[in-house]
């Protein structure tokens, strides 16, 4: 079993980019945001067009970033990840800064468990007061325009692995990733959406749900054949 999760509004309480947004860029964030909604343009072009109106510090923003609150059930779930050696990884179209900072602030004294979580995101670095961006999981095969292309991460680790594949997501970003999934935990817009598309899937508010279902699948006796 493998389990890929999102970050923003799943592992997060908030959605950091909107906050980041809200905080630091012009009211124009919203009209792009639009777009991205409608399905006119990917979720890359969304960010770059967004994430280039910030005009912030690196101390404001890391500021904003220490008042983001994380699933008070994450903590329990990450050490029950790390102890029964059940994968763990983050696919977000947030930044690898951004979410590291946010995973060190909360459990600082989780260094060792923290490297064995792989994060796919997006990349960003400050010159002066404006962001510089890099996508290094976006492109390949996808063909939705993703910034990180989750389905593309999770199709290529069912492909090498050869896994059962659980996806964990709330949001807009997660469809394509939740579709290459054996089986999917949602909440929000997310879980509507699986619920449309008929993808198999099992509501959730917080990790402490999931930890219980893996526990549970981790102990039923495995068939036997006769
Ligand atoms: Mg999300
Ligand atoms: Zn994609």
């Amino acid at each position: 079993m493998i389990l890929f999760t999102d970050f923003d509004g799943t592992i997060t309480q908030q959605d950091v980019l909107d906050e980041v947004l809200t905080r630091f860029a012009s009211s124009e964030w919203l009209e792009i945001e639009k777009q991205w909604v409608s399905g006119a343009i990917g979720s890359l072009d969304c960010l770059r067009a967004q994430m280039a109106l910030v005009q912030a510090r690196t101390s404001d923003i890391e500021t904003l970033l220490d008042s983001i609150e994380i699933d008070p059930t994450f903590e329990s779930f990450l050490t029950f990840c790390f102890t029964r050696e059940i994968p763990l990884r983050i696919v977000s179209d947030n930044f690898q800064w951004f979410i590291r900072h946010i995973l060190n602030k909360n459990f600082p004294d989780y260094a060792a468990i923290l490297k064995t979580v792989p994060i796919f995101a997006n990349e960003v670095k400050m010159m002066g007061t404006r962001l510089e961006f890099g996508f290094p999981y976006s492109g390949g095969a996808c063909t939705h325009g993703c910034a990180t292309c989750k389905a593309e991460i999770i199709r290529k680790a069912r492909e090498t692995e050869n896994d059962e594949v659980i996806f964990i997501g709330d949001g807009m970003s997660d469809r394509f990733g939740a579709r290459q999934a054996d089986l999917v935990f949602a909440k929000s817009h997310l879980l509507e959406y699986c619920h449309r598309e008929g993808i198999e899937v099992i509501p959730f508010e917080q990790f402490s749900k999931i930890q219980r279902w893996v526990e549970t699948k981790k102990q039923a006796p495995t068939k036997q054949k006769i």
